[in-house]
């Protein structure tokens, strides 16, 4: 299928439930988990149980983080981010759900968007529920480990860095200034539920639209491919942007195998 059958679909619809994950991002400079297999690239991210239950885990995630989120940082929009908030400023799209946690949709003029698995500029804390930037953080980070800022790693994704076989022992983990609880950066880890409410939001958007159209996402994690499945389950087609396969093929109206900013810029 060609980007003129998109242009159709698009036009064809009043109100796009769009919908979009890591391929969005990838000419941003922000790495992607999956290959065109939907299998993972590297070694997995470290789940909620591990970073929760173990501060050898925790060290290990913001030594990398130290190093990641300086390149993360400064990513900034692409034409696929673009055409996306075009569609909105058309009146196009009802809502745009994305499983990006780097905000450039919203970096880009998007207004209505709903980070489904939270933002990577915002730390948590878990024991008093403080949310704090995540530049003040790397603040910390850097001053109690002066010696790892130093370390070259290659960029991975969500803010991450590739410190194989380092040792994190001597790496200093920040706790909450307030109260001492544990900082999690405020993204849905791998094993841990997305907020209710959060999902609920979504699936009224979801409602009021007549179409949902997916970009540059796999839909391997289910907390995305619910909606595609909600949607087909409805009776409201569903069109695809991605390169390679998707979990939600079989479910698809129209597949559009092309890097997202061809497929979308026809919106530009
Ligand atoms: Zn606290």
């Amino acid at each position: 299928m060609s980007a003129s059958s998109l242009q159709i679909f698009v036009e064809r619809r009043r109100r796009l439930f769009v919908l979009t994950g890591a391929g969005c991002s990838t000419s941003s400079g922000i790495p992607d988990y999956r290959d065109s297999d939907g299998r993972w690239k590297r070694v997995p991210p470290a789940t909620y149980q591990d970073f929760m239950g173990r501060l050898s885990a925790r060290r290990r995630y913001w030594a990398r983080s130290l190093l990641g989120w300086q390149r993360f940082r400064q990513a900034r929009p692409n034409d696929a981010h673009r055409a996306l908030a075009r569609l909105e400023a058309m009146g196009k799209s009802e809502l745009l759900l994305t499983q990006n946690v780097d905000r450039l949709h919203q970096a880009a003029g998007n207004a209505s968007v709903i980070d489904l698995h939270g933002r990577l500029d915002l730390v948590r804390c878990m024991g008093c529920g403080r949310r704090t930037a995540r530049d003040e953080l790397q603040d910390d980070l850097g001053r109690l480990n002066a010696g790892w800022l130093a370390l070259d790693a290659a960029d991975a994704p969500d803010g991450d860095a590739d410190l194989d076989g380092a040792d994190f022992s001597s790496f200093e983990v920040p706790a909450c200034r307030r109260c001492g609880g544990v900082l999690k950066p405020d993204v849905v880890f791998f094993g841990e539920n997305v907020p209710r409410d959060r999902v609920d939001a979504a699936l009224r958007h979801l409602d009021e639209a007549d179409a949902l159209l997916t970009v540059g996402s796999s839909l391997m994690v289910y907390s995305g491919y619910r909606f595609v499945e909600t949607a087909a389950r409805a009776g409201k087609p569903v069109a695809a942007v991605t390169l390679g396969r998707t979990r939600a093929d079989a479910l698809l109206a129209l597949k559009v195998e092309e890097p997202c900013e061809a497929a979308l810029a026809f919106l530009l």
